[in-house]
């Protein structure tokens, strides 16, 4: 079942709101190179709570470096990356946390994240993907952690769905229960890697439409790489667009993505079309 539309946007609110909340991701002069070679060059960014931020750029212009950076899946050279207010992955002395803390870290600062393969436990139901973590991660009792789960596939329209194995199911419904394995923490941020480019068409628009529900309805920050431009349009409140290692354009999403004054961002725009 496809889940049911979602209300209008009402931008002018959504904007007031993001302008007067705080900060859920402060990046400052984050550095990142591989092998020399260098990916983020200085990269300054601050997402506010509420606010979603559609991330475009070129295969290869470091959108996905970038959110496996604020995840702390990935290290960096220099720069700072705050998650509400706190640095995620090292300890009060500036200390390298152990992968077991950050882990903990994560659920405790509140970063999530989907990855456009869905990266599921191949071996566990839907409802064991999200109860799974719950338990190990967040010490949530069994019976707790199965509750939230069928609450969780609920959220994306699959509670019918929970005792199946994601190859079992359609690409869609497998990034759909990845978003809701994703919201099982609470996080205060969600980060979305081309949530919908590995998908067939006719499977993308379900899992937007989870995406833009979290938005408007719930109201969660959400950091998004995506190439899907009508989408981002329709539900970012902010565009990115990232080349050669920094912000090349950013602005409101709808005015940005109609009348790009960077003519890379034309370019690209064009292409995208
Ligand atoms: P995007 O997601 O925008 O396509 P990526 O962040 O994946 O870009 O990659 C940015 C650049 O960093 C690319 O040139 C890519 O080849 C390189 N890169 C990404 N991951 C690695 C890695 N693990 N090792 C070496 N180079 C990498
Ligand atoms: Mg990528």
């Amino acid at each position: 079942e496809t889940p049911k539309a979602a209300h209008p946007i009402n931008r002018q609110k959504r904007a007031q709101a993001i302008a007067a909340s705080r900060p859920a991701v402060e990046i400052e002069n984050l550095k990142k190179s591989y092998d020399g070679r260098i990916v983020l060059d200085g990269l300054d960014l601050t997402v506010r709570l509420g606010e979603v931020v559609a991330l475009l750029g070129p295969s290869g212009s470091g959108k996905s470096t970038l959110l496996r950076c604020i995840n702390r899946l990935e290290p960096w050279d220099s720069g700072t990356i705050r998650v509400t207010g706190r640095q995620l992955g090292v300890d009060e002395y500036g200390r390298a946390l152990s992968p077991r803390s950050i882990a903990n870290a994560r659920a405790a600062v509140g970063v999530g994240m989907v990855f456009q393969n869905f990266n599921l436990f191949a071996h566990m139901t839907a409802r064991e993907n999200i109860a799974g973590p719950l338990r190990w991660v967040q010490r949530v009792s069994a019976k707790e952690a199965g509750r939230q789960a069928d609450e969780l596939l609920e959220r994306v329209g699959l509670a019918h769905r929970a005792d199946a194995l994601p190859r079992h199911m359609s690409g869609g419904q497998q990034q759909r229960v990845a978003i809701a394995r994703a919201l099982a923490p609470n996080p205060a941020v969600l980060l979305l890697d081309e949530p919908t480019s590995a998908l067939d068409p006719e499977l993308v628009n379900e899992v937007l439409e989870v995406i833009r529900r979290l938005a408007v309805e719930d109201g969660l920050t959400m950091l998004i790489s995506t190439h899907q431009i009508s989408f981002a349009k329709d539900v970012a409140d902010r565009a990115i667009f990232l080349a050669d290692g920094s912000i090349v354009e950013e602005g409101p999403a709808q005015e940005m993505l109609t009348r790009p004054g960077n003519p890379r961002t034309r370019q690209f725009l064009q292409v995208m079309k």
